[in-house]
């Protein structure tokens, strides 16, 4: 029997799983899919908001400022990168201007520092490639950008290091109360018992809460759509940019990533399932709304496309509190943006603030919230290189040559906490298959690396877990 456990393993679950251990007690995070990481947290822009866009008074903009502020710190002790790189909102007229003069103060009123009216000619001078209508531009200096699978990854190792358990492959179908325990079955008949169970299920989370008596709310799914161009490109701007609101959203943007690539979009378009499929005519319709905002944007370095469905809810904001039906369930749900900015905030007031009252916490004498982060090889000195390969030489061996990632960082990623079981959670831990050739030239010896130190047959490594097995069987 678990003290608390938590449903999905997203950035919401994986933040408050962390917090969690830091109180004596036994935790367990389900997750339905063979990763972590593979819904919203997966997906989206890596945009560390800075504040300025939820409405005052919202659990949005609480929790938006808030976990902006907690961010770099963060970041830092689970050594993930993260760069307070600033964000420049783009207006094309008169209209635009007015606009982002009522952005600048909502900012202010959510405590948002610093925000400022730049001229054309400022803008120019820090991003030089703005489209020829920009004629002024807001910018934000605490923006920031940051990896959401790294982040949501690294919180559920350091959990993980602390005590906790994670159940992949535990789909959530049922769950019954008696007194006061739990008890949650998964599609396949698998068994978990627990007190508390905080349901951070992202898109299903209205379907989770249903199960277990809730149904005051419902989520619904927006898809983005996204293009991404390869690091050669990493330079072509420095600054998050994003177009001047609209009724209909935040429309698009152009930033770097942590990981010096180009990231174009997302569209938002409502939809009626979780399917991340692209589409033409979504990709052209970012091509075309970027293009108005940068000149000569390198369309040539173009290495994937991708989309992610945001989860909002009929609330129009975070559901973040204790079921007002059921005893014991704590909801996270319609957690869309800018929900992973708002994590780390959205766990410390979820364990302090809700679980507290519900399960008598006793600080963990023991927690140790630094993780250390991988080597990433090719960002060593030579000397360090050739030390870490005197003490393993399968760091000397290159796997992915288009990432420069070496064998001993992805048997490192198969053996640590949460451990990679699939072709896609060793790229989203190592970078191996995330290159200009996007694994056409690595995938194999991946594979075969996997299967070795997983002892398991070739046929049973899989993309995405089960159904997205790579080989059937041997030809010669
Ligand atoms: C296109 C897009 C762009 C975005 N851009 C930004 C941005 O720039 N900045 C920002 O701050 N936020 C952004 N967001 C929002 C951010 O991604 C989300 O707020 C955040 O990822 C939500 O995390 P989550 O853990 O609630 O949900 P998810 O990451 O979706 O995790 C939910 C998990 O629950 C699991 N699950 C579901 N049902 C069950 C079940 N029955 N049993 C077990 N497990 C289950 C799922 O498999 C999933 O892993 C964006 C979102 C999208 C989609």
């Amino acid at each position: 029997m678990y003290d608390v456990v938590v449903i999905g393993g997203g950035v919401i679950g994986g933040t408050v799983l962390r917090e969690l251990t830091k109180y004596q007690g036994n935790f367990c995070l389900l997750e339905k899919n063979d990763d972590v990481a593979m819904g919203q947290s997966r997906a989206n822009s890596g945009i560390v908001h800075a504040g300025f866009d939820a409405v005052p008074g919202t659990n949005k903009a609480k929790f938006n400022v808030l976990g902006n502020k907690m961010m770099q710190s963060y970041a830092k002790e689970l050594g993930v990168k993260y760069i307070n790189n600033g964000s420049l909102v783009l207006g094309y007229d008169q209209e635009d201007r007015r606009t982002l003069l009522s952005l600048k103060e909502r900012g202010e009123k959510n405590g948002v520092p610093d925000l400022a009216i730049l001229e054309r000619e400022q803008v120019l001078e820090i991003e030089p490639n703005i489209g020829d209508e920009v004629i002024c531009a807001m910018i934000a200096p605490t923006g920031g950008i940051i990896c959401p699978y790294e982040l949501s990854i690294a919180a559920i190792g350091n959990a993980m290091d602390n005590g906790a358990h994670l159940k992949c492959n535990f789909c959530v179908d049922k769950i019954q109360k008696d007194g006061d325990v739990f008890t949650l079955t998964s599609k396949d008949g698998q068994v978990v018992q627990a007190k508390v169970i905080i349901n951070c299920a992202g898109y299903y989370s209205d379907q989770v809460s249903a199960l277990a008596g809730d149904e005051t709310f419902q989520v619904e799914g927006r898809k983005g759509e996204y293009i991404l161009l390869d690091r050669e490109s990493g330079d072509f701007v420095s600054h998050t940019l994003f177009i001047t609101p609209t009724p209909a959203g935040k429309g698009v943007l152009v930033t770097q990533t942590v990981d010096g690539n180009i990231l174009l979009g997302p569209t938002s378009v409502e939809v009626p399932t979780d399917d991340t499929s692209t589409t033409q005519e979504g990709l052209q319709s970012v091509i075309e709304k970027v293009n108005r905002m940068c000149k000569g944007v390198p369309h040539y370095n173009t290495i994937t496309s991708f989309a992610g469905v945001r989860a909002y809810c009929d609330r129009h904001d975070f559901i973040i509190e204790k079921s007002p039906k059921v005893q014991g369930l704590i909801n996270c749900a319609g957690i869309e943006s800018p929900g992973l900015t708002s994590a780390p905030a959205i766990a410390k007031y979820v364990v302090e603030q809700l679980v507290s009252t519900l399960f008598n916490l006793s600080p963990n004498a023991n927690f140790n919230g630094v993780r250390t982060p991988d080597n990433f090889f090719k960002n060593l000195s030579t000397e360090q290189k050739n030390q870490l390969i005197k003490k393993d030489d399968r760091y000397g061996k290159i796997v992915c040559r288009c990432e420069q990632v070496t064998e001993g960082e992805i048997v490192r990623a198969i053996h640590e906490n949460p451990p990679a079981r699939s072709l896609s959670a060793v790229k989203r831990r190592t970078r191996a298959g995330m290159g200009r050739c996007q694994s056409g030239f690595c995938q194999a010896t991946v594979l075969e690396i996997l299967a070795r130190e997983l002892g398991v047959s070739m046929e049973e490594i899989a993309l995405n877990g089960k159904g997205s097995e790579i080989l059937v069987g041997k030809t010669k």
